[in-house]
């Protein structure tokens, strides 16, 4: 660290230099000008370790800039990342290999009956790249004198046994071979004290689920996820103009849930325009999937061949690629004190991704993550004298606000999906909060022997799809993959599974190495997560490796 300040203390630490951290600085810096705020990022850079789909309600973001930075929407990087405003609003519906219906219709007719799934059109937000939009969103930062600090993991949350509150967060040791032996350029990672932290590392936080681990906080469901993974195409400029600028395609069906003898799983396919004649495609599929042998890249893989998206990405060149995974769980799988229902507890937040704050019924999570933040920042100010009520007037402000209102609006979807399976469930969640509340387990939970039937003859190119992420780890450092229990892989889960990690990591990270698994090439790692959910046997914990350590996404 730079030694002309001293890092050690400060007013308020944010972990996770995203949409929600940046954002949450940004209003506190408006409100507080003097306070002393510090922004935590393991990547390398901004925006590297962010990938979204991405559909931005703007509203949020007006709010939050239009007091720091007055004229904002004139300058050249708020053109450049709102640059498409969404004219063009299709569901497809796919069906086997050739056949797409435009379903839009049906979405219109269930906006108009205000019904949940009318949530789904996104007409007149933005199309962004996230990993611009917290670039530019870390700039306002720093221009506003906010230390904005990349490369820097944290590892641990460290409370007051006695008061409950939260005291510091510690770095990651830097400079350990593989065996953790100190090294000559070892550094010890420092702690960092703050009178306030916001968790804001967006999904499946390592800090964030330490701490709801030891402030003892508890989710009423477990958080639901689902798995992400994303490329950017370069086409010819005939097939750009064909994907007219402003249009954003949502796929439902081929290949994860089809009426007759689908998979049956939970999810769907996008494309929509990005800058240069490139054109963004997706997959995303809820982590219960059954399959032992399924990866998401191969529903992809499924999703591009399909006659409707081909014709737009036909010779197309792969020029970045990434994944992630998006907390699904809704209302009930906000983590709260269970006490108070604090989300949070005492002087520590957890905003944005990381307190599961994505609607499942829009899709969207980003306009969220930014309100969140702004609230975050009001608790704060406004609790500054009083720390150990923050946590109480962030949940209170949270709840009144347009945050839960969605959140509660969609609060049984995702489960009746995972309770019935997306053909029987999307329908019946029509009846939203008509229906109970279902039980659902952790999504690792669902795995079966049985085998995804829409496999692809070819196996997917798991070695370019990690170049284009430009994913890279010192690699003499310690493996921050641990698999808990080798035994399990050997005995249940490579005669039951035939050891799914190998499959679905998106990376490759994992091998069978003279019999045993293992996680071989950790410095491919996408710092996705999917092992740490999707291994059946709760067997495989990430761990932080040292920070600028990961994917460097600039488009995703
Ligand atoms: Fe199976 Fe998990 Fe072991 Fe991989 S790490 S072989 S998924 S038990
Ligand atoms: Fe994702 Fe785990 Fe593979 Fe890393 S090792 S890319 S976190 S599934």
């Amino acid at each position: 660290m730079p030694n002309d300040k001293d890092y050690n203390k400060v007013n308020v630490l944010i972990v996770g230099a995203g949409p929600a951290g940046l954002s949450c600085a940004i209003q506190l810096k408006v409100q507080k000008p003097d306070a002393d705020i510090c922004v935590l990022e393991k990547a390398a850079d901004l925006g590297n370790h962010n990938l979204s789909g991405a559909v931005l309600e703007t509203e949020p973001l007006h709010t939050l800039l239009d007091t720091a930075i007055p004229g904002w929407r004139d300058s050249e990087s708020a053109k450049d990342v709102l640059a498409k405003k969404i004219r063009k609003d299709n569901v497809m519906f796919l069906l086997g290999k050739e056949l797409s219906f435009n379903i839009s219709f049906t979405i219109k007719l269930a906006k108009k009956f205000g019904l949940g799934f009318g949530q789904m059109m996104h007409k007149n937000d933005y199309i962004v790249s996230i990993s611009k939009l917290t670039k530019w969103l870390g700039q306002i930062a720093k221009e506003l004198g906010v230390e904005v600090l990349t490369g820097f993991a944290a590892e641990d949350i460290i409370l007051d046994e006695s008061t409950g509150m939260t005291k510091a967060v510690k770095l990651v040791d830097q400079g350990l071979d593989k065996e953790g032996r100190k090294q000559p350029n070892f550094v010890e990672g420092e702690t960092i004290r703050a009178d306030f932290v916001v968790l804001a590392e967006g999904c499946d936080g390592l800090l964030t689920e330490k701490f709801v681990e030891k402030a003892g906080l508890k989710r009423r469901c477990p958080q639901l996820y689902s798995v992400g993974v994303k490329e950017l195409i370069k086409v010819n400029s005939r097939q750009y103009k064909k994907f007219t600028s402003g249009r954003v395609v949502h796929a439902m069906g081929y290949p994860i849930w089809t009426p007759v003898l689908g998979p049956g799983l939970f999810g769907g396919g996008i494309i929509y325009p990005a800058d240069d004649d490139n054109i963004v495609v997706g997959m995303i599929v809820g982590a219960d999937w059954k399959y032992r042998d399924f990866n998401p890249q191969d529903a992809l893989t499924n999703f591009k061949n399909h006659r409707f998206v081909k014709q737009f990405i036909a010779g197309g060149t792969v020029i970045e690629a990434g994944a992630k995974m998006i907390p699904e769980g809704g209302y009930y799988s906000i983590p709260r004190d269970p006490q108070t229902g604090s989300i949070g507890k005492g002087n520590c937040i957890i905003a944005g991704d990381s307190a599961g704050f994505v609607n499942m019924l829009k899709i969207k999570g980003l306009h969220n993550a930014i309100d969140s933040a702004i609230a975050a920042a009001k608790a704060i100010v406004e609790y500054s004298d009083n720390p150990s009520a923050t946590a109480a007037k962030y949940t209170e402000l949270i709840e009144s606000s347009n945050v839960a209102k969605e959140m509660r609006s969609a609060r049984n979807f995702r489960q009746t999906v995972a309770k019935f399976g997306p053909l029987q469930g999307m329908p019946i969640s029509v009846l939203g909060g008509l229906l109970p509340e279902f039980k659902i387990e952790e999504d690792y939970k669902a795995m079966t022997a049985a085998r995804y039937r829409l496999k692809p003859k070819q196996q997917f190119d798991k070695d370019t799809f990690t170049a284009m992420a430009a994913t890279e780890h010192r690699e003499e450092q310690p493996c921050h993959l641990e698999i808990l229990d080798s035994k399990i892989c050997a005995e249940k889960c490579t005669p039951k599974f035939n050891s799914p990690c190998i499959t679905f990591c998106p990376a490759g990270v994992y091998e069978t190495v003279h019999d045993v698994v293992k996680p071989a090439n950790p410095s491919n790692c996408l710092h996705c997560k999917t092992c740490q959910r999707k291994c059946p046997f709760d067997n495989i914990r990430w761990t932080v490796p040292e920070g600028t350590g990961g994917p460097r996404y600039k488009r995703m």
